[in-house]
């Protein structure tokens, strides 16, 4: 979609005309998800989101201006969001812009192409020494890996990085590659992204309650509802550790910037499957703890 096309949606979605109105008509995402809430549940409730998962990479920045981008994210009711990118200069923009929203990461990627060679490639803990921002930057990722790699020198340097200077790795992994990661140092906090994409309920709740220093995002995690309903794997799993899992979007190609005041709409029905408190912890007072400023 073209910037016209974005900012129409923006102008629209925050409209507050009637529906009557002869120039509205696509349906409101709004409206949508308001048809699907229950009843007694307050139409006006709109909880605040944490999103645990952003990025506004070089792609995203010929596309969308600073402005453009944070008038999504309050549109979508973000009011504090998680915020790494290829390469880091778009992060920084951004948090430079609007440091009471942005919670810098630094991703070890300064182009596209990255993902699969950085666990092998030296100088990549140089840039992240070069880049880092001691009280800016609050995580390093998100980063892909895989089975194996852990243990790998630059892998290693990194987790040493990370531990050092109280940083969070958000990490984008399977279930193996995310264990091998928190083994290499026993003081190593791990945000998983996706929770691991694939991984089941079953298997995210085994290791959640091996490794007390893991949170989950659930970026993309379409299965964890249908129709505004928790699957109850999951929805038990919330219950059991209400702590330990947060809100997440993840714009990994410009257009996702196109689809969160929609992804919000479709989390805030879902939420109001939880009770009050379990809901406002997943979206947005885990992610708070986790990256509240020391
Ligand atoms: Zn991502």
């Amino acid at each position: 979609m073209k910037r016209g096309a974005l900012l129409a949606a923006i102008v629209l979605a925050a409209c507050t005309t009637s529906s009557t109105d002869p120039q509205s008509t696509a349906p409101r995402a709004t409206e949508t998800a308001r048809r699907s809430v229950p009843a007694g549940a307050p139409a006006t409730d709109r909880i605040a989101l944490f999103d645990a998962h952003v990025h506004y990479s070089a792609d995203a920045r010929q596309r969308f201006t600073i402005d453009e981008v944070l008038a999504v994210l309050r549109e979508a009711g973000v009011r504090r969001a998680l915020v790494s990118s290829t390469p880091d200069d778009g992060t920084i923009a951004l948090y430079e812009r609007a440091p009471d929203i942005v919670i810098p990461v630094l991703r070890p990627y300064r182009g596209p192409g990255e993902i699969g060679t950085w666990t092998r490639d030296g100088t990549v803990v140089a840039y992240l020494a070069s880049r880092y921002r001691p009280g800016v930057h609050r995580g390093i990722g998100e980063f892909h890996l895989s089975p194996g790699e852990a243990d790998l020198p630059v892998v290693r340097q990194v987790v040493a990085m990370a531990v050092r200077e109280d940083l969070v790795l958000h990490a984008h992994a399977e279930a193996r590659a995310v264990e091998e990661l928190l083994r290499v140092d026993a003081r190593a906090r791990v945000l998983w992204a996706h929770a691991g994409m694939g991984e089941s309920a079953a298997t995210v709740g085994g290791l959640i309650d091996r490794y007390p220093r893991l949170v989950v995002e659930l970026a993309l995690r379409s299965d964890v509802a249908s129709d505004g309903r928790l699957d109850p794997a999951w929805r038990a799993l919330f219950l059991r550790h209400p702590d330990r899992f947060m809100y997440g979007t993840d714009t990994w190609v410009p257009e996702r910037w196109n689809a969160l005041v929609d992804a919000a709409e479709s989390a805030r029905t879902w939420l109001r499957d939880l009770p009050e408190d379990v809901a406002r912890a997943i979206a947005y007072g885990n992610a708070e703890r986790v990256f509240a400023a020391p």
